[in-house]
């Protein structure tokens, strides 16, 4: 189970990122723990159960056979009854099981929301509401386990009634040819001691059959739990290395999005006809409104994505051409909400490079503007962060992020509002750091704020997935279009607003 659990963590960890757009932390993690946990209860007890079970059950029966053939049969002749019986109960339940183990993947799914949201639930004061619909699910469970019981409550006693008749049959049979003479096909004596063993025996057989349900419920359990397993083993990954794919080794930073379309899973196209080109060391800025595509874009180049259509190529390779992994090594990214392992600020920052040095961390730490804050800190860079990194400020993880990113020394950067977490005076710090860091790499920009990017080589502005505008920050001022109307009105000119933001503001105004 050990290993069943490591490869399904394995296989899940490779899956496409669209699996984990549609799938919730929960039930995932309900297959890894109690899924594989309900296949090792099973391999445990009810595998060598059964096979005791079978051996005493085949024991039992030679030694009856051997006795006294026309005995053996009476006492048989409820069996295949009894196999019925079971295989009519074991399709009945199968549903039962399965629908209870989905029940459980949905409760820790709830849990799960509920508690990483708990934040959320004290500050709207809505407990109540979250026990209810952790109470929903729960019961769901209770009434799936229930039906479950009820029908294996059924089960038990009437197998027990089965035996209960075997016995009675034998034991009438049985004292008519001892007492009154052999029954119709039958001939010969019948010893006593044959009938107190037939006895002892049909007895033997019967008290082991309650075991039976147990071992059936364990079987059916891990039925559903290995559906589930298994499940999630043969989900196929489509973002994946060819078998040909080329290993980079160095990159020299030259990214070109060539006619790029791009959907999510079954949704709208969010990138629509995308090309440029970025020169190694150069610095791309993307602005635009929010909801317009330019995560999406990003995302792209570090392959977390395939695209519909065209092609996003780095050095001329087609990123479906080249191995996974060492594309990523020599892509940087810094996202807009950091995510930090539970574990000290130095192991997070050595994502970058898993081998590097202690003075190398502290290096890129002080790169991204981050070593003041670590040293003041009692624990320095053996402060844990706790878990998501929740025990540092937003800005401080961001600056974590950007030494992780300094470490790992990448030809291409890719800055997703990077400095969005951070105080005016921390922002001017990174920015200054980045700027040093992008200096000689591709880097990719997204900024709301326009004065972080207006050095930039090129700025594409993106509205509904489409470049709308593209140039320096002079070439877009002249061209006088939505990047002009934006800066005038982050510089504090109001009346720059787009006529269609000043309507909407305007009506609401008359409301
Ligand atoms: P912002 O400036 O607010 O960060 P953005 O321009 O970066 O916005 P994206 O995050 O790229 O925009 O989102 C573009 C569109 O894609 C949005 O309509 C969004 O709803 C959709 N979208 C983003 N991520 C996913 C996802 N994982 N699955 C489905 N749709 C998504």
């Amino acid at each position: 189970m050990h290993a069943v659990r490591v490869d399904c963590f394995e296989k899940m960890s490779r899956l496409d990122m669209s699996f984990f757009d549609d799938k919730q932390t929960g039930e995932v993690m309900s297959i890894l723990s109690s899924d594989t946990e309900n296949l090792e209860s099973f391999l445990d007890n009810a595998l060598s159960n059964s096979v005791r079970l079978g051996a005493m059950l085949f024991g039992i029966g030679v030694v009856l056979f051997l006795q006294n053939v026309y005995l053996a049969v009476v006492t048989l002749l409820v069996a295949p009854v009894m196999v019925a019986f079971t295989r009519w109960f074991m399709k009945r339940a199968e549903p039962l099981y399965a629908a209870r183990r989905s029940a459980v993947g949905k409760l820790n799914t709830r849990l799960e929301n509920a508690i990483s949201g708990v934040e959320l639930t004290k500050t709207t004061a809505s407990e109540d509401y979250e026990t209810e619909r952790v109470r929903g699910s729960s019961k769901r469970l209770f009434d799936d386990t229930m039906a479950m019981l009820r029908l294996s409550y059924f089960y038990r006693p009437g197998m027990e009634l089965l035996a209960g008749v075997s016995f009675t049959l034998t034991f009438l049979v049985g004292g008519y040819w001892l007492f009154v003479g052999p029954p119709p096909g039958a001939s010969g004596q019948l010893g006593a001691g044959t009938l107190v063993t037939f006895l002892f025996l049909s007895q033997r057989f019967a008290t082991p059959l309650a075991e039976v349900s147990n071992i059936i419920d364990q079987y059916e359990n891990a039925l559903a739990s290995s559906e589930r397993v298994f499940g999630l083993m043969d989900i196929p990954v489509h973002v994946t290395d060819d078998s040909d794919a080329v290993t980079l080794d160095s990159v020299e930073g030259r990214v070109e999005y060539d006619d790029v379309h791009f959907a999510y899973n079954g949704s709208e196209t969010v990138i629509d006809g995308v090309s440029f080109v970025a020169e190694p060391g150069e610095t791309v800025a993307l602005v635009g409104p929010t909801g317009a595509g330019k995560s999406t874009l990003l995302k792209l180049v570090l392959r977390m994505y395939d695209v519909s259509d065209g092609a996003v190529r780095v050095d001329g390779h087609d990123l479906r051409d080249v191995e996974m992994a060492s594309l990523r090594s020599h892509v940087g990214y810094v996202g807009q909400e950091t995510f930090l392992f539970d574990g000290t600020i130095a192991d997070n920052i050595r994502y970058g490079d898993f081998d590097a040095s202690d003075a190398a961390v502290r290096e890129a730490a002080k790169a991204a503007e981050a070593h003041e804050f670590i040293t003041d800190l009692a624990d320095g860079y053996d402060t844990r962060v706790g878990e998501r990194g929740v025990k540092l400020s937003g800005g401080q993880r961001q600056r974590v992020a950007i030494a992780r990113v300094v470490l790992q020394n990448p030809a291409i950067l890719v800055l997703d509002e990077a400095t969005s977490a951070v105080d005016t005076e921390t922002e001017y710090l990174i920015q200054k750091s980045l700027d040093a860091l992008s200096a000689d790499r591709t880097t990719f920009a997204i900024a709301h704020r326009l004065s972080t990017v207006k050095d930039a080589d090129e700025t594409l502005v993106l509205e509904d997935g489409r470049v709308t505008e593209r140039g320096t920050h002079t070439d877009l001022l002249e061209r006088d279009g939505l990047y002009a109307d934006l800066w005038s009105v982050q510089a504090g000119d109001l009346d720059s607003l787009p006529e269609t933001f000043r309507e909407r503001v305007a009506t609401s105004d008359d409301d």
